[in-house]
């Protein structure tokens, strides 16, 4: 069990990434996403998930040249993570999306790169070029995002790479059990995206009542009811105080009842869409 910020899972292929990470989603271009990333590596967060959709990628990468330098620490101890969009599955133009986002940057390479969402028809070349940026030594770590069994299953009966990562919705109310044993089973590694559920989790009575036993916030209960379930989180905060509360999450331990009172939540229950009817 991790017991520390910079604890680290290790993919199918070798290369770790730490369980806990900073995200980015809905952070415009500007001094507040900037000092967000800073802080997170100066309090010790050492991954960053952000997306070219996102359209911060280059105040995350100034982000990111300022909080190493500050922070004393080579870009080899970090890990970065971000995703080709939908418009850009392709062979071809995955590759060019690859290295835009590299561009904006100004990263020589990223830790781990993302098929965002599962674009029926459109996903399989996407991940050809990903198998071959890897293959290259251009990215450490290829991954899907918002894959369901299904897409997983479809990906991998033409994938040469079985993915590292598949980056989904998961928090207590969406719980996706079935999709999570796939994964294990597949030596993907699964990671939450929206682990607070945006937010709408915080006034839960059950979580505020295994909060207050332990001394600490529902967002802590559910960033560590993620770690004991093995699951890589990336709650996204741009306050420096709620950048730090988010990992201050390695200093207790849920009881087995806890977690099993936590996962009984699910609802199936979505604050985004559903990989199966996405329109965009
Ligand atoms: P989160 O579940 O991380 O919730 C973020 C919200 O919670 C923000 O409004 C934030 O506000 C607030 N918050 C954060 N920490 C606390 C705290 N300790 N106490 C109270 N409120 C808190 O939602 P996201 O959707 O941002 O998901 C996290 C990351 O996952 C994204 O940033 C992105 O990197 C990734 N993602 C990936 C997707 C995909 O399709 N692959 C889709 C969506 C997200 P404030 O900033 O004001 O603190």
């Amino acid at each position: 069990m991790a017991k520390h910020l910079q604890d680290t899972t290790i993919f199918h292929n070798g290369v770790k990434m730490p369980w806990l990470g900073l995200g980015v989603f809905k952070v415009q271009e500007g001094p507040e996403l900037v000092n967000a990333v800073k802080a997170a590596l100066a309090q010790g967060y050492r991954s960053v998930d952000t997306a070219a959709i996102y359209d911060n990628e280059a105040g995350v990468g100034q982000g990111i040249r300022e909080g190493l330098t500050k922070a004393g620490i080579a870009r080899e101890e970090l890990f970065v993570t971000s995703k080709v969009w939908n418009a850009d599955l392709g062979y071809e133009s995955t590759i060019a999306a690859y290295e835009a986002s590299l561009g904006k940057l100004g990263l020589e390479y990223l830790d781990l790169y993302l098929i965002h969402w599962p674009v029926a028809g459109k996903y399989k070349e996407a991940w050809r070029a990903l198998e071959t940026l890897y293959k290259k030594g251009r990215v450490r770590a290829i991954g899907v995002s918002n894959f369901h069994i299904h897409h997983l299953e479809d990906l991998m009966k033409d994938a040469e790479i079985i993915p590292m990562v598949n980056q989904v919705e998961y928090h207590p109310r969406l719980t996706q059990k079935d999709l999570q044993a796939f994964c294990v089973k597949h030596g993907i590694q699964l990671e939450a995206w929206s682990p607070l559920m945006q937010g709408q989790l915080l006034d839960d009575q059950v979580l505020k009542e295994i909060a207050a036993k332990h001394g600490k916030s529902v967002a802590q209960v559910v960033l560590r009811w993620d770690l004991q379930n093995g699951v890589v989180t990336i709650p996204k905060s741009t306050k420096e105080q709620r950048i730090a509360e988010n990992a201050e999450v390695f200093d207790f331990e849920l009881t087995k009842e806890e977690t099993e009172r936590i996962d009984s939540m699910n609802e199936n229950l979505r604050v985004g869409p559903d990989p199966d009817h996405f329109d965009f």
